[in-house]
């Protein structure tokens, strides 16, 4: 697939006032600074989208894009951000618990790892909280520049391996960089995939 068309549509708080749940939608989610932003600009071939959603007080909200005017992608706040109150993150974990556990139209969730990280608590506690609510999702790892390219599979093949220590199946996985405009396609045709089943 290539991404004809991408705009900003809005952005919420409450996932029953996002757009109507009709079209098919997929949401990207990781800790802050794990490149998400970057790699949703990457994806899209639009250098600043989703630093739309990036002005003061929208980077706490549920980001809606609108695709080739026939699916959405979300960009959700980012998690493990050590400056945040106990207060914010439970209204992060209200905001988007309630989007991702009753999302009818929320086909799979992308969670974004910086691939230079081994296995951290936070993402892994994510992960099982979504494999607990059965939500679908896949594993995107990002800032693949800064590995050689042995490394980064390597990275991801402990990743995997970590992940089948509890898990009877593990999730998709790609590789990213978007310093290098990289591993786009393999996450646009999954997308595609879904889009026509
Ligand atoms: P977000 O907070 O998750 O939206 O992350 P950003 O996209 O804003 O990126 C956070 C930082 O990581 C920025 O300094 C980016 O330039 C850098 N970054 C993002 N993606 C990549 C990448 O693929 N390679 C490298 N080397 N740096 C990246």
């Amino acid at each position: 697939m290539k991404v004809q068309e991408a705009r900003y549509v809005m952005s919420n708080s409450d996932y029953e006032k996002c757009p109507d749940p009709v079209l098919p939608e997929y949401a990207f989610i990781g800790r802050s600074n794990v490149g998400k932003s970057s790699l949703i600009n990457m994806l899209t071939g639009k250098k600043s989208l989703a630093k739309t959603s990036q002005q003061p007080g929208k980077t706490q909200l549920i980001n809606h894009y609108f695709i080739n005017e026939s699916w959405y992608l979300v960009d959700l706040p980012g998690y493990g951000y050590a400056k945040v109150s106990k207060v914010e993150r439970e209204k992060w974990e209200k905001m988007i618990g309630d989007y991702l556990h009753n999302r009818e139209n929320l086909i799979c969730t992308f969670v974004l790892i910086d691939i230079r990280h081994s296995a951290l608590a936070v993402d892994l506690e994510f992960m099982a909280g979504l494999g607990e609510a059965g939500i679908p999702f896949h594993i995107i790892f990002t800032k693949a520049d800064k590995l050689k390219p042995n490394q980064a599979i390597n990275q991801m093949e402990a990743y995997r391996q970590k992940l089948a220590e509890v898990w009877e199946e593990v999730p998709p996985m790609f590789i990213t960089s978007a310093e290098k405009n990289e591993g786009r396609d393999p996450i646009l045709e999954a997308i595609e995939t879904y889009n026509q089943s």
